[in-house]
């Protein structure tokens, strides 16, 4: 099998927000041997490297100069572990959600709270995806990623990966770094289960199997959130705030009824939606761009629009939140490159 390069490759399709982005060059590797001919490809030539999972969590550009990477290595298995654990094994290019419904069909717990979450394996670690009151760093068991410098691979540990809400070393010293190939995951067959987050105890039932709380969690995300395939969208745009435990009782003593989630480490987290909506600005629509009229967290591409126009739109969402509460909003997804 041997590599394909494409010039000149439109990613308008491949980014659930829909901007429009042209590749210079564009791969989409099968397995390791393609992944490290594309790495050899990029070197000979001095081109930039951008790597692409499913473009859930990416603002692109116009134009992407260099070559785009998307690992395409599809497979996964499982590996019987001690007691009552399966070790599985998803390479980068394996979707997560499928991953997440075959691995709760097979009656195994410990990913069925991040069911529905769009992407790829590969960049599952990069924000430590997280949902339902579960994070990915809690079954992750190790990763192995290839140095985009020399195409070596290697494996790292969770520790290695300095795990955080919405964060990992991958989006700090190893950003643009290394690609990760795959996954090892540690499910189990004994129930664990999270229902702690929202209605989900009442949509499960008495005894609820892995698949029941997958199916519940998919079916509360669909009335929540807009379908990328229908309204351009990236999930959350901001991530929720973490504040001082003083500035949370200050804002508490004004907003009595203002969500918040202590810490283990003593500070606040807010919860970003609320307060964009107690802005006022639920359904605000601005040219191309809007912020989603039932989930305030998620702004909206109503198609036409540029990367800079949303940026653009949403400094104005952040700026409003700042004046009125106080609070800095971060932003959740990245452009190309940032770290
Ligand atoms: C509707 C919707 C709902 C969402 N809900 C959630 C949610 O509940 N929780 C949550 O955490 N996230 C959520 N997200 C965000 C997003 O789904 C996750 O961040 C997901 O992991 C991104 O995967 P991706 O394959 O689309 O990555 P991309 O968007 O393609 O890439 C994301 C980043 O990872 C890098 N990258 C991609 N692949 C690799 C690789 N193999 N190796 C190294 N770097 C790589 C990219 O360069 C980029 O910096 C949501 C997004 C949408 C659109």
């Amino acid at each position: 099998m041997s590599l394909t390069l494409a010039a000149e490759h439109d990613l308008t399709a491949a980014n659930t927000l829909g901007l429009p982005c042209v590749a210079a060059h564009f791969a989409a590797p099968a397995s390791l041997v393609e992944l490290q001919a594309a790495l050899s490809e990029a070197r000979v030539h001095g081109w930039p490297l951008t790597l692409l999972g499913g473009g859930s969590n990416l603002i692109l550009p116009e134009r992407l100069p260099g070559l785009v990477l998307q690992p395409a290595m599809g497979d996964w298995w499982l590996e019987e572990g001690e007691g009552e654990t399966v070790r599985v094994h998803a390479e980068a290019g394996v979707v997560w959600h499928e991953l997440v419904m075959a691995l709760a069909g097979l009656g195994l717990w410990g990913t069925e709270n991040l069911a529905l979450i769009p992407g790829r394996c590969g960049a599952a670690p990069i924000q430590n995806i997280g949902a339902y009151g579960v994070e990915l760093c809690e079954v992750l068991e190790a990763l192995q990623v290839v140095d985009l410098a020399d195409g070596r691979a290697a494996w790292m540990t969770p520790e290695a990966c300095a795990f955080a809400y919405r964060d990992s070393v991958f989006k700090g010293r190893l950003a643009g770094r290394v690609v990760i190939t795959r996954l090892a995951l540690r499910l189990t067959r004994s129930a664990t289960l999270r229902l702690g987050y929202g209605d989900l105890a009442a949509r499960v039932g008495e005894t609820p199997t892995p698949l029941a709380v997958a199916e519940a969690v998919s079916a509360i995300r669909r009335d929540k959130l807009p379908d990328p395939a229908r309204l351009g969208n990236a999930g959350s745009f901001f991530k929720n705030p973490l504040v001082k435990d003083e500035q949370a009782k200050r804002l508490l003593a004004e907003h009595p009824e203002m969500p918040h989630f202590r810490q283990p480490d003593g500070r606040v987290k807010l919860a970003a939606g609320w307060l964009i909506d107690r802005c006022g600005l639920k359904g605000l629509r601005e040219g191309h761009f809007g912020v989603h009229d039932r989930q305030a967290l998620v702004l909206v591409h109503f198609g036409g629009g540029s990367a800079g126009e949303l940026l653009a739109f949403a400094d104005r969402v952040a700026t409003t939140v700042r004046e009125r509460f106080g609070v800095t909003l971060e932003r959740e997804p990245r452009l190309p490159g940032e770290r």
